[in-house]
């Protein structure tokens, strides 16, 4: 018996549209508006940020309550990337290092908010430094979280 272990290499090019539903895609048009939109819990009053169809708390809808959201606020925590991947944002392998962290916005939400900082030198990143969100130009944004090149170091 012949125990060769063969590979076989199929490429897929597969075209899909996706629904983004009416929480996450009012999140999305307010980028493209250069707006960051939360959802507020009716019985709770927890925002949630992306905006979702039933609070993570209460576990009930949320209804349509959004709320506008500052677009600065303070890294909670970070992580230093150096191992290059792909990334379907760029369509292609991202330049390393970078950095991804959770930012909890002024007047915001229970929850971070997860993205890239400008800031790529892990030695001057620090939990509790205040960042900015930088918007793509107007006519460059898609309605996608890429509208929001990063998070730009301010203070
Ligand atoms: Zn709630």
């Amino acid at each position: 018996m012949n125990e060769e272990l063969l590979e076989i290499i199929i490429p897929l090019d597969l075209k899909y549209k996706w629904s983004a539903g009416p929480h996450l895609g009012a999140f999305l048009r307010g980028l493209k508006e250069e707006k960051i939109i939360a959802n507020r819990c009716p019985v709770c009053a927890r925002l949630q940020l992306p905006p979702t169809p039933a609070c993570g708390r209460c576990h009930i809808g949320m209804g349509e309550d959004w709320v506008e959201l500052s677009h600065q606020g303070s890294v909670i925590s970070y992580s230093s990337v150096v191992d290059p991947m792909f990334d379907a944002g760029i369509g292609g392998m991202r330049p390393v290092p970078y950095t991804i962290a959770a930012i909890v916005l002024d007047g915001g939400p229970d929850v971070a908010f997860f993205h890239k900082l400008e800031e790529n030198n892990p030695e001057k990143v620090k939990v509790g430094m205040r960042v900015e969100a930088v918007f793509r130009p107007p006519e460059e944004r898609k309605a996608l979280m890429e509208d929001i090149i990063h998070f730009r170091t301010i203070g």
